[in-house]
């Protein structure tokens, strides 16, 4: 189906006529046909077949015959008419935290800035600060958010890493002579982004392994092709290593390439002492002028004989090593939370407010995974951008979850709603809207520049209202564009531990938030967890996976987390 690339075309359409300053309308169009696009359930392609484009809301005759000539020819000429003016660069500076198209388009129109290397060039030598409006303050936070942008492009989010080796290693798969594939690295220790991806095989015919590697429809580049070890350049210009080694030196080699480095490092000291060493190839005992293997073959057996439980990758860390070093303490490894755990979850969007899927196909797709409840949680009134439920809405969504639930025996649907933090921390439904939700989750979408003392206050608050059961990605993190709010997290914790509320860990592999490292250190304070993926879309539900990395890294168990109970079992944690 190609409707993401159109709605994508269009929407850079909207963008780039916004930067020229065309006129409010026919920007609104793009947008709006985008929007429209991405939210089809049937192919664009065959309802272009079909001569129905027009049906669709939105989609006038104009944008019509662009997307059928798109269809029919892969070109669209007057997206190359107008990148000739406004330069797709642009796109980049628009995307830069706090900059978007109203200050590109005033940079291009006054200073014809059209990439991010003019714009740090103009924002440090003084020209930015010459334009109507443009403050000192302004300066900075463009300035950070180019830092941020930065940082994203060196790695990328969760989503697209786990896309990407899931791809090569089903390609891979087939091949008859290959017996094993993992992929290692950070990605097979959960981290909420990835460098590059480093992925193992043990094979019959390495040679081959190597051919149909560095020829995938999906490699843009090959670095390095050998006999054992490749490494190329994905499309989306990702790095991705693969080595194939011997049956016998497999699970030391996937021990050695899960890392992390520090891991690797307690490793070895560990075996010095017992005069063992450790490499990629096993675990070997050193004799006088000799050595003799001890293991290789599994991950299990290299730490049986170093004396050490087997460790989840996810544990493989600087962070909670003292737990499994401390030589005082019994090396023990906790059971963490698993997927199979999870029964429902409490934080996705319908059609009610900005979802693409009805309640009713939310439910199905929670069914699907198995899962005995779902708490459809949509945005409150006050968030506009997201076409927050109005009072009168709310009956009228409870109605429908009422009549859909009289149909279900062992599932259910529960009525949530998140609520808006405004930026005096307070909600966006009064107390009597509020007591009638099954759950309330309370979140912040705005006023992200405020002190840490006044997002902290907001946090706080929110945790002391008696209907408010979760707090959404508590950080605000927004991959390559929001770092973590500066709040004291400390506090933050106490609040929510104190008042019997759950934080959020967002599955969403853009946010994953809260990360890792606040999970561990918020479980040190008694803060109970729950693990949402903020669907949008009913596949976006498949998302969970990704917060349970997160949780397992933050040496989460099952008890640790609301959603691996039942519903009755919920109810009755929820209470305040
Ligand atoms: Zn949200
Ligand atoms: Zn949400």
């Amino acid at each position: 189906m190609k409707n993401k690339e159109i709605a994508d075309l269009l929407k850079r359409m909207g963008t780039l006529l916004e930067i020229k300053g065309e006129n409010a309308f026919k920007i609104r169009a793009y947008y709006k046909a985008a929007d429209n696009i991405a939210g089809l359930s049937e192919d664009v392609a065959v309802v272009s077949e079909e001569g129905r484009l027009g049906e669709i809301p939105g989609i006038g005759k104009t944008i019509a015959e662009k997307i059928g000539e798109w269809l029919a020819t892969g070109q669209l000429k007057a997206y190359g008419k107008l990148t000739a003016e406004v330069p797709e660069t642009l796109l980049e500076i628009v995307d830069i935290p706090t900059v978007g198209p109203k200050k590109a388009h005033l940079f291009f129109d006054k200073l014809k800035i059209t990439t991010i290397d003019q714009l740090r060039a103009a924002a440090t030598d003084g020209r930015l600060a010459q334009l109507p409006g443009v403050q000192q303050k302004t300066i900075d936070n463009i300035l950070h958010g180019i830092g941020v942008v930065a940082k994203g492009m060196e790695r990328i989010n969760r989503g697209t890493a786990d896309q990407i080796a899931s791809e090569i290693v089903a390609d891979l798969r087939q091949l008859s002579c290959v017996r094993k594939i993992d992929v290692a690295g950070s990605f097979r220790r959960g981290r909420e982004t990835v460098g590059d991806l480093d992925l193992l095989a043990e094979a019959t015919d390495p040679a081959e392994v190597m051919r149909v590697f560095t020829g995938l429809p999906t490699v843009a580049a090959v670095q390095a092709h050998g006999d054992t070890k490749s490494s190329v350049r994905t499309r989306q210009n990702v790095q991705v290593d693969l080595r194939v080694v011997d049956g016998e030196s497999y699970g030391a080699a996937l021990l050695y390439f899960t890392g992390s480095k520090y891991f690797n490092i307690k490793l070895r000291q560990i075996a010095k002492k017992g005069g063992m060493k450790v490499n990629e190839y096993g675990i070997f005992k050193e004799l006088k002028n000799s050595e003799r293997k001890l293991a290789g073959q599994t991950e299990k057996e290299c730490f049986a004989v170093l004396g050490l439980p087997f460790v989840p990758p996810e544990l493989r860390e600087e962070m909670g090593a003292a737990e499994l070093f401390d030589e005082d303490q019994p090396r023990r490894v906790p059971d963490l939370i698993e997927q199979r755990h999870i029964k429902g979850e409490f934080h996705v969007h319908s059609t009610y407010s900005d979802g693409k899927n009805t309640i009713a196909e939310m439910a199905d797709k929670a069914k699907e995974l198995g899962y005995h409840y779902l708490a459809v949680s949509d945005h409150s009134q006050a968030l506009r951008v997201a076409h927050g439920v109005v009072e009168a809405d709310l009956k009228r969504k409870r109605r429908e979850i009422d009549a859909l639930n009289t149909k279900e025996k062992s599932f259910g649907i529960l009525m949530g709603s998140e609520v808006e933090i405004d930026t005096n921390g307070k909600l966006d439904y009064n107390d009597r809207i509020l007591s009638e939700f099954d759950v309330v989750i309370a979140a912040i979408h705005s006023g992200f520049q405020q002190t840490s003392q006044q997002l902290t206050k907001r946090l706080v608050n929110a945790c002391r209202n008696k209907h408010v059961n979760i707090i959404a990605h508590p950080l605000g993190v927004h991959f390559g564009k929001r770092e973590p709010y500066d709040v004291d997290f400390d506090e933050v914790c106490r609040a929510a531990a104190d008042n019997n509320v759950f934080l959020e860990i967002n599955s969403f592999p853009i946010r994953l938030d809260l990360d890792s490292s606040h999970v561990y250190a918020a479980r040190r304070h008694g803060v109970k967890f729950v693990i949402n993926t903020d669907a949008h879309r009913a596949e976006h539900m498949d998302y969970m996976k990704f917060g349970i990395s997160i949780a397992r890294r933050g040496w989460l168990g099952k008890a640790d987390v609301l959603n691996t109970r039942t519903w009755k079992q919920v109810a009755a944690a929820l209470k305040k």
